[in-house]
């Protein structure tokens, strides 16, 4: 067997260019059920205009189990974890080729990443999980992760990819970490409800007393909601990098938070 040499061309990290955008099910599908081609559009474009300045992105990206539930049929996800692991298995294969069909209009390389939280539990594994996401972003490509659900049975039915996305942006010492979601931000109350709901632009987490937010509960497709946003916050943020909620649902709205333009809530550490 002949091997053959392939000659990489790896790019050299900017520390701080490196950020990671994690997508939540409101946004990659539609309440039909089917995927939201419109949402994942228009995320890889801003996905192509950010690395063109030279950012390195990681997406983490929900929507396998809400994908799956079109594919079974279902109108409400299903609690059982065999269901589930089905769901996310089959469902998983039409998210990462939604993306990986638009990333192909910009030359862009999708390469899908399935991890478990347990995996940052264990040493030699979370550092394989570092080396490989560094490596592909070395090689240009854009790491597209989601849970590793089909070989998980306790985190199907608590895990989340807001954490799971903390837990990512900690181990690749992101600078940035952006939770694009369908509400504006975070809001001192649930804005769905109440038509008095303030949208809090600024948290410093050191100071700030939760007493005064309610929580809405997670959305009918994902497992997350503000309560696991803010875990995830605190989970990764230290006094030299930047949480943002924003909505995924405003063009270059990414690219406007890196910009510094008054948008969503931006969490710290001060
Ligand atoms: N990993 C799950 C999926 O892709 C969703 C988890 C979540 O909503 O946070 O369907």
């Amino acid at each position: 067997l002949k091997v053959l040499e392939v000659d990489w061309q790896m790019k050299k990290i900017n520390p701080k260019k490196l950020i990671v955008i994690k997508a939540g099910s409101s946004l990659t599908t539609l309440s039909s059920g089917l995927p939201n081609l419109k949402f994942i559009k228009s995320i890889s474009e801003q996905i192509f205009r950010l690395y063109k300045k030279g950012f390195h992105i990681v997406l983490v990206s929900s929507g396998a189990i809400a994908q799956g539930m079109k594919i079974w049929n279902l109108t409400s996800k299903p609690k059982s974890v065999d269901y589930l692991q089905a769901l996310s298995a089959s469902g998983q294969i039409g998210l990462i080729n939604n993306y990986q069909k638009e990333f192909k209009r910009f030359n862009l390389i999708a390469a899908q990443v399935l991890l478990s939280h347990s995996d940052f539990g264990v040493k030699n594994r979370s550092e394989n999980a570092k080396n490989s996401i560094s490596n592909l972003i070395k090689l240009g490509a854009i790491p597209i992760v989601n849970e590793n659900d089909s070989i998980s049975t306790e985190e199907i039915l608590n895990g989340d990819n807001d954490r799971l996305s903390g837990k990512v942006a900690t181990l690749l010492n992101s600078k940035k970490l952006f939770i694009l979601t369908d509400q504006n931000g975070l809001y001192d109350k649930n804005p769905d409800q109440n038509s008095d709901a303030r949208l809090i632009t600024k948290i410093n987490l050191n100071n700030f007393d939760f007493k005064k937010v309610s929580f809405g509960k997670s959305g009918i497709l994902g497992r997350g909601g503000m309560t696991t946003k803010i875990k995830a916050a605190k989970d990764f943020l230290n006094k030299t990098n930047e949480f943002w909620i924003l909505n995924g649902n405003q063009e270059g709205i990414v690219e406007k938070a890196i910009l510094k333009k008054p948008f969503g809530t931006k969490i710290y550490l001060a």
